[in-house]
């Protein structure tokens, strides 16, 4: 089949579009159902940790795959490619791996192996080769160039400005889940609990003061190495501010998302900075509920912060528990909360 040139203008059109990873994933992929008339397309995203490496895949909601108004990328996390050979097989390689109902073919752009694109079941094999080629190789490019834009310069983490999109994806994410999947296609539990924490250095004015400027960039940037190891690789962290930080999780329960964010506090309590410093954190976290205003989300989050910072600083607070224990009273949902 030769593609329609102008179509294929079209899709590319729609591909350059966009300025968040989310929304291009979700735009290709969108794109590759058109050229080759794909039902299942997934793209995987190879995240390096330790001598190896996890997989995030992301998928279109089978519901909106022609709606191109929502925002409707589901994330699945961890996904073990290992359990697919061809998976496996198509990454080690970095060459397309093909079968009867199948096509993967890796993600690369100058010689970086960052993921796979995986068609799957019944498509047009007549469909114009080189121009899906010509499409990845785009799609490439162009997840180098959103890549830079969403991160932090001086830590590397995601900005703030990707917190907005990443956190309404996410909301949006849990609703769908709720009302769309039937129960025995959901995932594990897990993946329909997530919670937002908003860290703080404690006392970091001292710092700069004592130490100058140079030298608190450099403990920034050591705190983020922290949370980088001390967090999970499917948790998103991002700077949010001059010394405040956020953690999005997802966990089973509040007990495992207490834990985690306690493990990485006192991480920062018990690392050995230059100078003989001693550095802690306070932290305020919430439950993200089902459909909640992202700004919404962390002013709870921030008001539990307070909380910790008024009762001694080097602590988590907990937005729910604090309002269960009458600790502080609950938010006023006002129709101008905006806080990105
Ligand atoms: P608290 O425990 O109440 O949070 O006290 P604090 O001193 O951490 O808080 P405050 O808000 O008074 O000061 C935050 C300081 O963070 C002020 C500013 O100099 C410093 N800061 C913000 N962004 C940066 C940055 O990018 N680099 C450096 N070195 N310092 C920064
Ligand atoms: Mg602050
Ligand atoms: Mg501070």
């Amino acid at each position: 089949m030769n593609l329609d040139p102008i179509h294929l203008l079209e899709q590319i059109v729609d591909i350059t579009n966009v300025n968040d990873r989310l929304s291009l994933d979700r735009m290709m992929i969108h794109a590759i159902h058109h050229v080759a008339s794909c039902e299942e397309i997934f793209i995987y995203e190879a995240i390096p940790y330790l001598d190896t490496y996890q997989f995030v895949r992301s998928e279109l909601n089978e519901h909106n795959n022609d709606s191109l108004e929502e925002r409707d990328l589901i994330s699945v996390k961890n996904v073990d490619i290992s359990l697919v050979p061809e998976l496996e097989l198509a990454f080690q390689s970095r060459k397309v791996a093909e079968g009867d109902e199948y096509k993967i073919i890796p993600l690369q752009s100058k010689n970086k192996l960052f993921g796979l694109l995986e068609m799957r079941g019944q498509y047009n094999k007549a469909y114009n080769e080189k121009a899906l080629l010509g499409l990845i190789n785009i799609y490439c490019n162009l997840v180098v160039l959103i890549n830079e834009a969403e991160k932090d310069n001086l830590t590397g983490l995601l900005n703030r400005k990707t917190l907005e999109v990443r956190l309404l994806d996410l909301i949006k994410q849990s609703a769908n889940l709720e009302v769309n999947t039937p129960l025995d296609r959901r995932d594990t539990g897990a993946s329909r609990y997530y919670w937002l924490a908003l860290v703080d250095l404690d006392h970091f004015k001292r710092v700069n003061d004592k130490y100058g400027h140079t030298y608190g960039d450099e403990v920034l940037i050591m705190i983020a190495s922290i949370m980088t190891a001390s967090f999970r690789k499917e948790d998103i962290l991002f700077r949010y501010g001059g010394e405040e930080f956020i953690v999005v999780l997802n966990a089973t329960d509040k007990t495992s998302a207490t834990e985690i964010y306690e493990r990485f506090r006192t991480s920062v309590e018990s690392f050995k900075f230059p100078e003989g410093i001693a550095m802690t954190v306070s932290i305020g976290m919430t439950h993200i509920e089902v459909g909640e205003p992202p700004g919404l989300v962390v002013e709870k989050a921030d008001k539990a912060l307070y909380y910790a910072k008024e009762n001694g600083r080097n602590q988590l607070a907990d937005y729910q528990q604090l309002l269960t224990q009458g600790l502080i009273s609950p938010i006023v949902i006002k129709n101008d909360i905006e806080l990105f």
